[in-house]
């Protein structure tokens, strides 16, 4: 499982990267909509790691 820990304490998960990627950004569009649109797939990526 990839697991990225959002700065506001949420835990995203997902058990591909295109799932976690997908999971990460619907995090972002529903708890910090300032941010839509500012991480791109390879940072998503870069900021998780495996559980
Ligand atoms: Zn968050
Ligand atoms: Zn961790």
């Amino acid at each position: 499982m990839k697991v990225v820990h959002c700065p506001c304490g949420t835990n995203v998960e997902g058990e591909t990267d295109d799932a976690l990627v997908e999971n990460v950004q619907a995090h972002v569009a529903s708890d910090h909509p300032d941010e839509v649109g500012k991480h791109s797939r390879e940072q998503i990526l870069e900021m998780a790691h495996e559980h």
